[in-house]
């Protein structure tokens, strides 16, 4: 689960506003104990940013991911079924990424949390791809489903989609030669929470990286951490989240505008705690490419509608192609 502060105004009546918390909060979460600052809320959609910068560039051919062969790894999962932490669907998701990734330089970051549910094994996946230049670029995404949900629920958006992209973005970078920073894809574990989200019960894999990698001095070479969640909905609204390094936020705005996907990106803000946030605390430029309007109002997110039929290939190419342009232009930086 992620919490979401103020994603959008529905309506502009007096009285809707009124409702505004009811008819079009997100993601409302039952306790408000947890402590974290919320942005300055924004009370009208967003206008996507007017200015698009200009970068040189290189003759390297646009992006074109195959969003049958996204939607095939996402099957696969989901095929799986139920993936929570310390459960055979959750070994057998690690299984599938580590089979697929036979060849590359691969680290797993194991250690035991300590959760209100009790201490559970987690496991972070990183493959890494070599570049020429100096620096690394994370694109990382949850390979988790929730840990209190019903066995029924697959999470095919939430948990699927992020670990099917990464998969076939593996196979982008595969055996080919990098001149910009070196990319590393981090399937993040234990992203959702154990009994109900707040501060503490979340985001148990990546605060694990993210103080890691403070501690070895890896997170000073990483140039950009580049979060996926949530991004096969048919319906694809990427919000514009309010946590994220502005800078790094315009460039994916700029990378969807240069390939004409714009009308599917930042028509909507919000603030929403994901995976990038532990990276943020450390200092790292980090984006969460997100899209937390599944169905009306949200209304598959976190149920066992969160099905395959409401996906499709389109959306997963599309925001595949966005993050390859987003490396591109940290690239040209
Ligand atoms: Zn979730």
């Amino acid at each position: 689960m992620k919490r979401s502060y103020f994603p959008r105004i529905c309506v502009a009546l007096a009285l809707a506003f009124m409702m505004a918390t009811f008819a079009c909060g997100k993601s409302e979460q039952p306790s408000a104990s947890s402590a974290e600052a919320k942005p300055a809320a924004s009370a009208v959609a967003t206008p996507a940013p007017a200015e698009v910068r200009t970068v040189a560039v290189n003759s390297a051919p646009k992006p074109d991911i195959n969003g049958n062969h996204v939607m095939q790894y996402v099957k696969d999962v989901v095929a799986i079924g139920s993936r929570p932490v310390g459960s055979q669907g959750h070994a057998k998701v690690e299984q599938y990424i580590l089979s697929h990734l036979k060849g590359v330089d691969v680290e797993q970051d194991k250690f035991t949390a300590q959760t209100p549910a009790g201490k559970f094994p987690v496991n972070n996946i990183i493959a890494k791809f070599p570049g020429r230049r100096d620096g690394i670029i994370v694109v990382a995404g949850h390979y988790d489903t929730n840990y209190p949900l019903p066995k029924a629920y697959v999470g095919a958006n939430d948990g699927g989609s992020s670990t099917g992209l990464l998969l076939a973005l593996a196979d982008e970078f595969r055996g080919k030669e990098r001149d910009g920073y070196s990319i590393w894809l981090v399937w993040t574990d234990a992203e959702e929470a154990f009994v109900n989200w707040t501060a503490t019960d979340s985001l148990y894999g990546a605060k694990h990286l993210a103080q890691k990698w403070q501690q070895d001095g890896t997170a000073k070479k990483i140039k950009a951490f580049i979060l996926v969640d949530m991004i096969g909905d048919a319906d694809l609204d990427i919000q514009k989240e309010t946590f994220s390094t502005p800078w790094l936020s315009d460039l994916v705005y700029q990378a969807a505008s240069n390939l004409g996907y714009q009308s599917h990106f930042y028509q909507y803000k919000a603030g929403i705690e994901d995976d990038h946030l532990p990276f943020l605390n450390i200092g790292v430029p980090s984006v969460d490419i997100i899209d937390l309007d599944y169905g009306y109002n949200n209304v598959y997110h976190h149920t066992v509608q969160d099905t395959l039929d409401k996906l499709s290939p389109q959306s997963l190419a599309i925001t595949g192609d966005v993050v390859l342009e987003t490396i591109r232009l940290v690239d040209a930086r």
